[in-house]
C-alpha cells in the first residue's frame, strides 16, 4: 500500500517523509498537505537561484530537513518549506492562510519579520535588536525554530558569499542566534552556530587551529580511544551499560579558552571531551564515582546539573579529570533522555502520541512549560491538538529591561523597580530612593515590563524599609535587604537581650548571679557576651532555659517566679494620656516614635524597663513576636473621651517642581491642621519629605493624606 502511494511523489520528497517517519509514525495522514506545500514552494520560487547556481528550492528543502532533525511537527515542516514565500514572491499572507492554514501563515510571517530586523554591531543597538526579535516571536516558539533551521542552512552554505556578507551574517549568528539557542537549550544548533561564525569571522585563526589539530590528530585520536577503553573496562566490571563518545572540542571553544587563559595551542590540554550516556540517574552517579576513583578530578570544574537542572532544562554531570600524561579531559555523564533534551532543547519537549501522531503531550520537566500546560488544561477552549493551540510566550518567566546605557537586565516577571536596583548593584538597591521608568518618575514597587528603560535614583540618607520585603520579587533583593536588617538589628537585639536578662534575674532576686552567669557564655555556646544577649534578645534562648541549665541551686524559686510580669495580673483600669490599660495602675505611658499611633489606630502596649508602657500601632514592625517578649505585650484601648492632640508622621515622595512644598503646606493649613515640623530633601528630580502634623485622630490624618494626594506631582504619601 505504502509503496503504491509513494510512487505519486518524487524521490526527494519521499526521503523527507522517511525522515519524519523516524520520529512521527502518525505522519501518513499529513502527507498530502506536506506535498502541497512542497509543490507550492517549488513552483513559487521556480525562477530563483542561489549564488551557487542551485535552485532556490534547495534551501527550503534543507531547512525542512533540519526541522526533521529537531523532530518538529507537520505544521512547522510546512512553514519551513514556505518560510521565504512572503519575502521572495508575490504571494500574500492571506493566500498562504487560505491555501494551508492560519498557523502556517502566522509562522511564515513571523520568520519574515525576524529577517527584517537589521542587526547592527553597535552595543546599544545590539541589545535593542535582540529585544525586538524576542518580542516579535514571543507568541509562537515554532517561529524561532524555523528561523534557526533557515539560518543554519545559510551558515552551512556561506562560503559562496562575498566576504562582507559573510561577516555580517556570522556576527549576527554569533551574537544573537547562538545565545538564543543556548537559552532554549538547543546545544547542538548553538555549537554549530558558534563554530561556523568563528570560521567566517576569524578565518586565519580558524585555519591555524585546524592545522594544529590536524598535525596532532593521530596522537589525539589514539589518546581518546585509549581513555575510552579504560573507562569501558571499568564500567563493564561494574555491570553498567553505557554509550561512550569521545571527541575533540569545537575549535571555537578551544579558541575561547586560549584567549581567556592567554596560552599557546600546545599548552591547551583542555581539548578532549568524553560523553557517557547511561540508562538511569543512579548509574550517572555510579559512573561518576568510578571515574573519580580512577582519575583525579579538578574540584572547581565539577558541576552537577542533574541535581540542579538549568532553567532551559539541561541536565548532565560535568567533571574534568586529569587523564594520562597530565591532560585534562572533560567528562559529561547523563542519561540517554537527558542527552536527547540537551541536543534539541525545547524541541525535545514535544512528544508524539504513537496512535495518532498528534503532539499533545509536553514533557513537563521545564517549569515554565508546566505553568503553560496548567493554563491550557484549565481552559476548556484549548483543543486536543495541543501544538496547534500552543502559543508559547517564550519569555513568560522573564522580562528584559534596560539600563540608561542600554545594558540588558533580565528579571523575573512582576519584578519591580527596586528589584532592578538590586540587580544593578547591592549598594544601588540599599540606597534607592526612587526610579524613572521610560523617563517618568515612579515608585519603587512599580512593576516593570519588557522593554522598559529604568533609571535608579539613590540617596545617601535612605535606609531600607521592611516594607520593601513585601513587594520585591527577586531572591537577590530579598536576601540583600534581609542581610542589611540582620546586620543593623544586631545592636538592637543585644540591648534588648541585656535588658530582659537583667530584669528577669532581679525579679527573681538573683542579681548576684548576673555576672557569674555571663562569665559562662562560652560554656553556653556563645563566643561573646553580646552573642548571648543577642540570642536572648531575639528569642532564640529564654532566660528560663539558661537558669535551668546553668543555675541548678535556684531551681525551685525560679519555677514560679519566672513570669516577670504577673504583677499585672490584677485588673486595674487606668487612664493615662488617652489610653486605657487593663491591669495596670499608675503607669507611665508614652507613644512609640516608630509608628506614632493616633486615636483610631489599633494599638498594643509594650512594657519597657524604666519607661513604663510604650504604645505601638498593632501593625508596627517593632512589636516583638518572640515568645520571651510576648509576655510583655499588654492589651490597651483608646479612651473614648480624649481631648488630646497627637503627632502624625507623614512621608512624602514627590516631583521636584517649583512651588511643590508650598502647595503641600497650603493644603494642610487649609484643613485647619497645624504642622509641627516639615523637612524636605531634594534628590535630583525628586523630593523626599517628612512632615509631622498635629491631628485629633486617624480620620483626620486620612483626610489630610487624601487631599495631599490630589496635588499634581505627588508620587507617594504614607504614614510612617
Ligand atoms: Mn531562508
Amino acid at each position: 500500500m505504502i509503496s503504491k502511494e509513494k510512487s505519486k511523489y518524487s524521490k526527494k520528497f519521499n526521503s523527507l517523509i522517511d525522515k519524519i517517519r523516524e520520529y512521527n509514525s502518525g505522519v501518513e495522514k499529513d502527507i498530502p498537505l506536506i506535498w502541497k506545500t512542497y509543490i507550492f514552494a517549488k513552483k513559487g520560487h521556480a525562477n530563483q537561484f542561489r549564488l551557487s547556481g542551485e535552485p532556490y528550492f534547495e534551501h527550503l528543502y534543507q531547512t525542512a530537513i533540519i526541522l526533521t532533525e529537531l523532530s518538529m511537527d507537520t505544521t512547522t515542516i510546512c512553514a519551513g518549506l514556505l518560510h521565504d514565500i512572503l519575502e521572495d514572491t508575490d504571494y500574500s499572507k492571506k493566500t498562504i492562510a487560505s491555501e494551508f492554514s492560519d498557523t502556517i501563515a502566522d509562522i511564515v510571517e513571523g520568520v519574515t519579520k525576524i529577517s527584517d530586523i537589521k542587526f547592527n554591531s553597535q552595543e546599544d543597538k545590539q541589545a535593542n535588536n535582540f529585544r525586538k526579535m524576542l518580542l516579535s516571536v514571543a507568541n509562537d516558539i515554532r517561529v524561532i525554530i524555523v528561523k534557526f533551521a533557515d539560518r543554519l542552512n545559510n551558515m552551512r552554505t556561506l562560503d559562496i558569499m562575498i566576504k562582507s556578507k559573510q561577516e555580517r551574517i556570522s556576527l549576527e549568528t554569533r551574537d544573537i542566534y547562538a545565545p538564543l539557542a543556548h537559552r532554549l537549550g538547543m546545544y547542538k544548533i548553538k555549537s554549530e552556530f558558534e563554530e561556523l561564525s568563528f570560521k567566517f569571522l576569524e578565518p586565519e585563526r580558524y585555519k591555524f587551529l585546524q592545522q594544529h589539530l590536524h598535525k596532532n590528530k593521530k596522537y589525539i585520536d589514539k589518546y581518546i580511544i585509549e581513555f575510552q577503553k579504560t573507562i569501558e573496562n571499568s564500567l563493564k566490571k561494574s555491570n553498567i551499560n553505557a554509550t561512550i563518545i569521545g571527541r575533540i572540542k569545537n575549535l571555537s571553544s578551544i579558541n575561547k579558552k586560549m584567549n581567556k587563559q592567554n596560552i599557546d595551542f600546545d599548552k591547551i590540554y583542555d581539548i578532549l571531551a568524553i560523553r557517557i550516556m547511561v540508562d538511569s540517574v543512579t548509574n550517572c552517579y555510579a559512573v561518576l564515582g568510578i571515574i573519580h576513583q580512577q582519575f583525579k578530578p579538578i574540584a572547581e570544574r565539577f558541576k552537577d546539573f542533574i541535581a540542579t537542572q538549568k532553567t532551559n532544562g539541561y541536565q548532565s554531570v560535568h567533571t574534568t579529570v586529569i587523564g594520562p600524561e597530565g591532560k585534562n579531559v572533560e567528562v559529561q555523564i547523563r542519561t540517554h533522555e537527558m542527552n536527547r533534551i540537551a541536543e534539541t532543547g525545547i524541541a525535545a519537549h514535544w512528544k508524539y502520541k504513537e496512535s495518532d501522531g498528534n503532539i499533545n503531550e509536553i514533557d513537563n520537566k521545564i517549569l515554565w512549560l508546566r505553568e503553560l500546560i496548567d493554563i491550557l488544561k484549565t481552559d476548556p477552549n484549548s483543543s486536543n491538538d495541543f501544538m496547534e493551540t500552543l502559543k508559547i510566550d517564550l519569555f513568560k518567566e522573564e522580562i528584559f529591561v534596560f539600563t540608561p546605557k542600554g545594558d540588558l537586565i533580565t528579571l523575573p516577571q512582576k519584578a519591580t523597580a527596586l528589584d532592578f536596583a538590586f540587580a544593578v548593584h547591592t549598594e544601588v538597591g540599599l540606597s534607592c530612593i526612587g526610579s524613572k521608568v521610560n523617563s517618568k518618575i515612579v515608585t519603587l514597587n512599580t512593576m516593570l515590563s519588557s522593554g522598559d528603560k529604568v533609571e535608579i535614583l539613590t540617596s545617601k540618607n535612605i535606609k531600607p524599609s521592611y516594607n520593601w520585603l513585601k513587594f520585591v520579587k527577586t531572591n537577590r533583593a530579598k536576601s540583600r535587604i534581609k542581610r542589611w536588617f540582620q546586620k543593623n538589628e544586631f545592636d538592637e537585639s543585644v540591648a534588648l537581650g541585656k535588658e530582659i536578662f537583667e530584669k528577669n534575674l532581679r525579679k527573681l532576686k538573683m542579681a548576684d548571679k548576673i555576672k557569674p552567669l555571663l562569665a559562662r557564655h562560652e560554656e553556653m555556646g556563645f563566643q561573646t557576651q553580646s552573642l548571648l544577649y543577642q540570642a536572648i534578645g531575639n528569642g532564640k534562648i529564654t532566660v528560663k532555659e539558661l537558669l535551668d541549665n546553668y543555675c541548678d541551686e535556684e531551681k525551685e524559686i525560679k519555677e514560679d517566679g519566672i513570669k516577670p510580669f504577673n504583677v499585672f495580673s490584677r485588673i486595674f483600669r487606668s487612664t493615662s494620656n488617652g489610653v486605657t490599660i487593663q491591669g495596670v495602675d499608675n503607669v507611665m505611658v508614652n507613644f512609640a516614635k516608630c509608628c506614632s499611633p493616633i486615636p483610631g489606630d489599633d494599638i498594643v502596649g509594650y512594657i519597657t524597663r524604666g519607661k513604663g508602657i510604650t504604645i505601638h500601632r498593632s501593625d508596627c514592625k517593632n512589636i516583638p513576636t518572640k515568645e520571651e517578649e510576648v509576655d510583655r505585650l499588654i492589651d490597651v484601648n483608646w479612651d473614648k473621651n480624649i481631648d488630646y492632640t497627637f503627632y502624625s508622621h507623614l512621608n512624602i515622595l514627590c516631583e521636584n517642581r517649583n512651588g511643590m512644598v508650598s502647595d503641600i503646606s497650603n493644603v494642610i493649613q487649609n484643613m485647619k491642621t497645624s504642622i509641627a515640623s516639615i523637612n524636605m530633601k531634594t534628590e535630583g528630580p525628586i523630593v523626599q519629605g517628612n512632615i509631622i502634623i498635629i491631628v485629633d485622630n486617624l480620620k483626620h490624618t486620612k483626610n489630610v493624606i487624601k487631599n495631599i494626594k490630589k496635588i499634581n506631582g505627588i508620587i507617594k504619601i504614607n504614614r510612617i
